[in-house]
């Protein structure tokens, strides 16, 4: 298959998609997650109040993808994705490659820094070539999936308690 084809792939069911099929087919079909959960009120309250200095908040134009801050430093423009906990490190590591991939095709070159910082951990992101094929894989795959007419069969995961589809999934 194409990658070009699987390019407007949003960041957050790139990033759902590492986490949980099911939630990712939610998501591409318009199912909401519950806005009262209260995981998504304390990622609410990080992105009021943590690094409030730094945020821009920015949906940059040509792409459906928003980056918590977008900053220059030492001449180099950097991402940076703020996290709430480590328990998910790989997709949200996953998800900045995928945000230096989209940007990489647009011929800008950035770096990334993932924080956390209720654990005071930073993690710096870097590209590479073999990233970006296993992106590509994952985009193929990604696409498949969340554009059929029936959802991937859903399992508990220890991320469900924390989930804002929980509600729908289990109750
Ligand atoms: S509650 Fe669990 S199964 Fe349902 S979408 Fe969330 S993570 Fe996936």
């Amino acid at each position: 298959m194409n990658s070009n084809n699987n390019f407007k792939i949003p960041p957050s069911i790139f990033n759902a998609f590492e986490i949980c099929k099911y939630q990712a087919w939610l998501m591409q079909h318009g199912i909401i997650a519950d806005q009262h959960n209260s995981f998504i009120e304390i990622g609410r309250l990080l992105d009021d109040t943590t690094y409030k200095r730094d945020r821009k908040n920015i949906i940059l134009a040509g792409f459906p993808a928003k980056i918590d801050i977008i900053t220059k430093n030492n001449g180099d423009y950097l991402i940076v994705e703020v996290k709430k906990s480590s328990k998910s490190l790989d997709s949200a590591i996953w998800q900045l490659k995928y945000y230096l991939y989209i940007l990489r095709k647009k011929d800008l070159i950035f770096k990334a820094k993932l924080k956390i910082p209720e654990e005071r951990k930073n993690y710096n992101i870097t590209l590479d070539k073999n990233d970006i094929v296993e992106i590509d894989r994952k985009l193929d795959k990604i696409k498949i999936i969340i554009l059929q007419d029936l959802p991937p069969n859903k399992k508990r995961i220890k991320f469900c308690s924390a989930c804002g589809h929980n509600e729908f999934c289990w109750a």
